[in-house]
């Protein structure tokens, strides 16, 4: 079949072919301890999922406004406002459908062959793909196990080129839980701002952050409007991943041309999830606290369980719900010497197959030598999954 240049330029997502094995041999019985999918475990709160059922009876289920209802789009920028310290207008917000929809939107819009994005590695598997899609390039600025993986000013100005259109700027970053803490974002911009590049920050982890680090937007800062984007979405905050709403923030004119790619694509996003998004942002938040509570305790668990794996060295996520231990000294010309696999794609297959742990090998993410492990799941199957890679890895280690 003739396929477009532009779809054979990207790839499945490999998180989501992990998801995707691991399904496949549960459903053969297959008992697996899961850290693959990048979602809360947790189910939607109550009374988000009673706004839906109420938007059903009432038969909220036409066609809506294609950038979103009025009453969301106001609450999403009350909402912002509140927790993060912007200060938008709904005319400087869309609702999309899921915060992926959103950036492949923004890139749709601001950038095409010949132009340059910027992506700070570890990054987000599908930043890079969404980027080749539109024809622009990615460039990939290394940041250090050292640093907590967290990007530093100095780094990003050095990738600037006259080609420059946007860094993407994930904090709490998916996979590292890198957080970037608001002196160097601020410093960040200052550079953005000086070669009149675009800073886009996807906070759609922004809530999930462990002490000392607290919830920040970079549209806080003064005068930041001119130079940010915003992305956002309800899926990881509100435990809302299958409702698929997310947003984006930023100049009107931006949102005009998103809304006009909206309504020759999607249009809106679906009438009933846009009235739970409602209530998730203007009803009670206590589920976010008590998610992160639980978050915070299974961080403990799995860094310690990690960490006692020998040759394994894993930083301290700053947020999100991911941990991501270097475990090189297991592959081909990696420290210890015992390669079990020639990278860690490779040994995520093993431990699936062998070991019955799905994980997401750290090749998809830009960062080879790594593995990605959700800890959205609970505590019993992290013991589990964690008694599991011990005897995986301590066999490897007998057999050297
Ligand atoms: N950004 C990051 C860094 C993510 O990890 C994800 C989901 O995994 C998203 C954006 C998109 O989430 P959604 O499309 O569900 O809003």
């Amino acid at each position: 079949m003739q396929l477009t240049n532009r779809i054979n330029r990207i790839q499945i997502s490999p998180t989501a072919a992990v998801i995707a094995e691991a399904d496949r041999l549960k459903s053969q019985g297959v008992d697996i301890a899961d850290f693959g999918p990048g979602e809360p475990d947790f189910p939607t709160p109550e009374h988000i999922k009673e706004a839906a059922i109420r938007a059903i009876r009432e038969n909220k289920s036409k066609y809506t406004p294609t950038g979103g209802i009025m009453p969301l789009r106001e609450a999403i920028c009350a909402w912002h406002k509140r927790e993060l310290g912007s200060n938008y207008a709904a005319k400087e917000c869309v609702v999309s459908v899921g915060g992926k929809h959103g950036i492949f939107n923004v890139m749709s819009v601001l950038v095409q062959a010949g132009d340059e994005v910027i992506i700070p590695a570890p990054y987000w598997v599908s930043f890079p793909d969404i980027v080749k899609y539109t024809g622009a390039t990615p460039v990939y600025v290394q940041t250090w196990p050292e640093d907590g993986f967290s990007v530093k000013a100095a780094a990003i100005e050095a990738a600037i080129t006259p080609k420059t259109k946007i860094l993407i700027l994930n904090s709490p970053s998916n996979p590292s839980g890198a957080v970037v803490p608001p002196d160097e974002y601020k410093k960040i911009l200052d550079v953005c701002r000086k070669h009149n590049v675009w800073v886009m920050g996807d906070e759609c982890y922004s809530h999930f952050t462990y002490e000392p680090n607290k919830p920040f937007s970079i549209a806080s800062a003064a005068d930041s409007k001119e130079h940010v984007i915003i992305l956002g979405s309800v899926s990881k905050t509100f435990a809302m991943t299958g409702w698929r709403i997310g947003y984006v923030l930023g100049p009107a004119e931006l949102i005009q041309a998103l809304i006009k790619l909206q309504s020759q694509s999607t249009s809106n996003p679906t009438s009933v999830a846009q009235y739970a998004a409602l209530e998730a942002m203007t009803g009670s938040m206590e589920s976010v606290p008590q998610m992160l509570a639980e978050y915070t305790k299974r961080r403990r668990r799995i860094l310690d369980g990690l960490r006692a794996i020998p040759g394994v060295t894993c930083v301290d996520p700053g947020g999100a719900f991911y941990a991501f231990p270097n475990v090189s000294a297991y592959l081909a010309n990696g420290a210890a010497g015992h390669a079990m696999a020639k990278d860690s794609t490779e040994l995520a297959k093993l431990l699936l197959d062998r070991a019955h742990v799905a994980l997401v090998g750290g090749d998809g993410f830009g960062a080879p030598g790594y593995l990605r492990l959700s800890y959205a799941t609970s505590i019993e199957r992290i013991e589990e999954g964690l008694r599991r890679l011990e005897r995986f890895f301590t066999r490897v280690e007998a057999a050297a």
